[in-house]
């Protein structure tokens, strides 16, 4: 009797433990490990996060007919990855956005770009550990207050590992001009790009402006695309994330001309992964955020993230069997 008690208190340890693993799929994040493991490296990986400032996710990919984005809808997304539930859990505003992806850590900073972070960003992790110059570290962006983003205060790193900053209260067709020029002449393994003209005409409140800004960035995102394919050192091994760094208020909240709450509208980002390794044509709907950014690009850059609170986002990538459990 005893042993049968025995027996049906293990079965039920076990049902338990079946259920709490079937569960875990539901969790964030749900990785098993044991199949997925991130594909052979390219030999000399870089990567680029292009950041589209504040577009609405339903005005965006969200939106059934893509109108606003087709051109990556219908060419780029084939290529790569859309993670369609990714989210900005922290400050929907600007700098806390970039500051969140760069660190993995959610950043609640100063707007005007006054404060820095105290985590390490991806530029300094990326230095430090490479023994890399500044333009091999490259922050591109539309607003200049984006400066605040490269770098931190973190006393073992900052300064003298941070990012070359090249960011100007400037169009969104200046900040492409900008990214090629770099990409060109100093070939970077790691550069954020900031877009910022969407958001500041979505501030104006012209419907028009704004979406038709959305358009053109939809545009310059695929000629950055292209740009990377065409050049030898950077085709075939170079990754390319398409993300935001807020939404804006859904229409419950405001509507589309501000943004900086809690709404579903404010955190529900864009993000697409192109790259040799990524799986084509997919979509993850797993939850994922922002922190995840900077443990992600580390994982792919061969650098350690070590104060970043993020996951790497496995399930982007092709899985490879390990051999374990198969
Ligand atoms: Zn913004
Ligand atoms: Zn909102």
């Amino acid at each position: 009797m005893k042993k049968h008690s025995f027996a049906v208190g293990s079965w039920l340890c076990a049902a338990i433990v079946a259920l709490a693993l079937a569960c875990q799929t539901d969790v964030y994040p749900p990785i098993d490990e044991s199949k997925h493991i991130i594909a052979v490296d390219p030999p000399d990986p870089k990567v680029v996060v292009f950041v589209i400032d504040g577009p609405r996710y339903s005005d965006s990919f969200g939106d059934s007919l893509h109108v606003h984005v087709d051109e990556i809808w219908n060419q780029l997304r084939p290529l790569g990855t859309l993670c369609s539930n990714f989210r900005n859990l922290g400050w929907t505003l600007t700098i806390p956005g970039h500051a969140t992806m760069l660190t993995g850590v959610w950043q609640y900073l100063n707007n005007d770009g006054l404060e820095r972070p105290q985590e390490p960003t991806l530029f300094e992790y990326y230095r430090q550990a490479k023994g890399a110059p500044a333009a091999d570290a490259v922050l591109v962006g539309g607003k200049s207050k984006l400066a605040a983003c490269a770098y931190s205060n973190h006393p073992a790193y900052g300064a003298a590992f941070g990012a070359l900053v090249d960011v100007d209260n400037v169009s969104d067709f200046e900040t492409y001009d900008a990214v090629i020029t770099r990409l060109q002449s100093d070939h970077p393994h790691l550069m954020m790009a900031s877009f910022s003209q969407v958001d500041q005409k979505g501030h104006s409140g012209v419907w028009a402006d704004y979406v038709d800004q959305i358009e053109i960035v939809d545009s310059l995102a695929v000629l950055t695309w292209n740009y990377l394919q065409s050049d030898p050192v950077y085709a075939g091994q170079t990754y390319l994330f398409i993300t935001a760094d807020h939404g804006r208020h859904d229409d419950q909240h405001g509507g589309f001309q501000n943004h900086g709450d809690a709404c579903a509208g404010c955190q529900h980002v864009i993000f697409l992964a192109l790259g040799p390794d990524i799986r084509v044509d997919y979509d993850v709907t797993t939850l994922y955020t922002q922190r995840d950014v900077c443990t992600t690009v580390g994982e792919l850059l061969d650098i350690a993230t070590p104060y970043a609170d993020g996951f790497t986002m496995e399930e982007i990538f092709e899985p490879v069997s390990t051999g374990v459990g198969d």
